[in-house]
């Protein structure tokens, strides 16, 4: 049974989802007037594991993102700028996307944009005011905070402590607007200003409020109520909290089952802003690491508490993850070369490790999906396995309960959205990280005349072994050397020699 954190009743709860084996999940998506920095990366990462880790325990997921593409600071920026919102709108968007890609996230099943979906917000709105939970001003629309009494219970503040935190100016730019019946009352719709997108509505030309945006997508795309809401936690109040008396002040029923909220993201242990100079942008990060070393650091962190990131944290996250590769080449080695051989190993005890391993992978993650502990589990399932296998030749009758291992390793990194197979693309990777003087060295002791360093390693080894052969020992031992020289470690078997690259 997975249990996770719901913060609209601050504790840990089983999750029941409204349709047997289905679940409809609504995390709220970027606003489209400049490029993400990692504390929304770290955020759209931790939903993306939820995610593939809920598919991967058999559910079909319905994951909806909405793009707010109509906004006061996208039209701030294009008046900056002197192009029209919607230009800056669709950049942005597809920068995101972009990003998303880049950091290895899945598209969400429906990714409604706010300006394409006006009718359905308008009709929400229509709802609100025809309940008597809204009401019209000259053209703008608000929502009476008073009408819904369960106003605070998701943010766990008290109404009548609130700070009157959302005086805006007037539509016309006059002064400071005090139409509001009540000062928390908060848009819906705000009456067009000259020059601003606009639409048609009943209450005149305007465009909607942010939180109304989410109420209408979600329960257009999923129903009500439907099971998991998301966002990051400087999301719970206002935007969250207004979602959820809107949606649930025109239903009358429950908006979402659980509410799900990620930790903040902090630089060096300080809050990233810019006026620190600490600001990163997820693009210009992921320009020097790879995606998947990012999202192994963010995995080492639980989705709820507060993450550090530092360029310290980013080569410790490179080299476990550099560790647990190493550890699947390994096996891929020992699997290929397996002999017609009695079994070094204890086989049953080996396949009972490694059913222990999933199974523990899988209880770390029920519990609120504890990532940082299911990597643990996976690294002490490593240590195991490697302390089965070191050094030793495994037989044909090892190769199926080895293999089932190494896969178990690879499916379960999978899962968090990492992967740790060496294909193709990541074998060149893995030449390119190479350092260029074994390109040399092969030349002068092997007389390699290509560029590629891990052909130039090929051809030395090649070469070493032709020198054994022909106990050459002055030529194997300068190979060698060169290899040592350059960080390369040399391991001979039974089956020939390897190599490893150590830097
Ligand atoms: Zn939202």
């Amino acid at each position: 049974m997975i249990r996770l954190y719901n913060t609209k009743t601050r504790g840990k709860v089983d999750f029941e989802t409204r349709e047997r084996g289905k679940v409809g999940m609504y995390v709220c998506g970027p606003t489209v007037y400049n490029y993400i920095h990692i504390g929304n990366a770290r955020t759209f990462i931790s939903f993306d594991v939820i995610r593939r880790y809920l598919m991967w325990r058999g559910f079909d997921v319905t994951f909806v993102q909405n793009v707010t593409d109509v906004d006061d600071k996208i039209i701030g920026k294009a008046n900056e700028e002197g192009r029209s919102a919607a230009e800056v709108a669709a950049e942005y968007t597809e920068a995101f996307i972009e990003d998303m890609h880049a950091a290895g996230v899945l598209d969400p099943d429906i990714r409604p944009k706010a300006t394409e979906e006006i009718p359905s917000m308008i009709e929400l709105i229509q709802e609100l005011v025809d309940g008597g939970h809204a009401y019209e001003v000259d053209g703008d629309v608000y929502f009476s905070v008073r009408s819904f009494p369960a106003y605070g219970e998701l943010s766990g503040r008290n109404i009548d402590e609130m700070e009157c935190g959302h005086r805006e100016l007037r539509a016309d730019g006059k002064g400071i607007e005090d139409r509001k019946r009540d000062p928390l009352d908060f848009a819906l719709w705000k009456a067009a200003k000259p020059g601003e997108p606009a639409w048609d509505s009943p209450w005149g030309q305007g465009r909607p409020g942010w939180h109304i945006e989410c109420s209408a997508m979600s329960r257009k795309y999923l129903g009500l109520p439907f099971d998991i809401h998301g966002g990051g936690g400087d999301l719970v109040f206002p935007h969250h909290e207004n979602e959820r008396a809107q949606s649930e002040a025109a239903c009358g029923c429950t908006f979402a089952n659980y509410w799900m909220h990620g930790g903040m993201l902090q630089i060096n242990s300080e809050k990233m802003s810019k006026s620190l100079g600490n600001f990163k942008l997820l693009r210009d990060v992921l320009k020097t690491t790879d995606a998947a070393v990012l999202r192994f650091l963010m995995l080492q962190t639980h989705y709820r508490s507060p993450l550090d990131f530092s360029e310290d944290r980013l080569a410790e996250a490179g080299a476990a993850l550099g560790r647990i590769k190493n550890a699947v080449k390994n096996l891929d080695w020992l699997l290929e070369n397996a002999q017609d051989i009695p079994s070094p190993l204890d086989l049953r005890a080996f396949m009972e490790r490694t059913r222990a391993a999933k199974m523990a992978f899988i209880l770390a993650m029920d519990d609120d999906f504890n990532t940082c502990k299911a990597l643990g589990e996976v690294f002490d399932f490593i240590a195991d396995v490697n302390a089965q296998t070191a050094g030793k030749t495994l037989s044909l009758a090892d190769v199926p309960p080895v293999r089932e291992a190494r896969d178990l390793v690879v499916d379960l990194l999978g899962v968090l959205g990492v992967d740790v197979v060496a294909d193709d693309a990541a074998a060149e990777g893995e030449g390119e990280a190479y350092p260029p003087e074994v390109v040399a060295l092969a030349a002068e002791v092997a007389g390699y005349d290509g560029a590629c360093a891990s052909e130039a390693v090929d051809a030395l080894l090649a070469a070493r072994t032709e020198a054994r052969a022909a106990k050459d020992w002055a030529r194997a031992d300068a190979v060698r050397d060169g290899l040592t020289g350059l960080g390369f470690v040399i391991e001979d078997t039974p089956q020939g020699a390897r190599v490893s690259y150590e830097g």
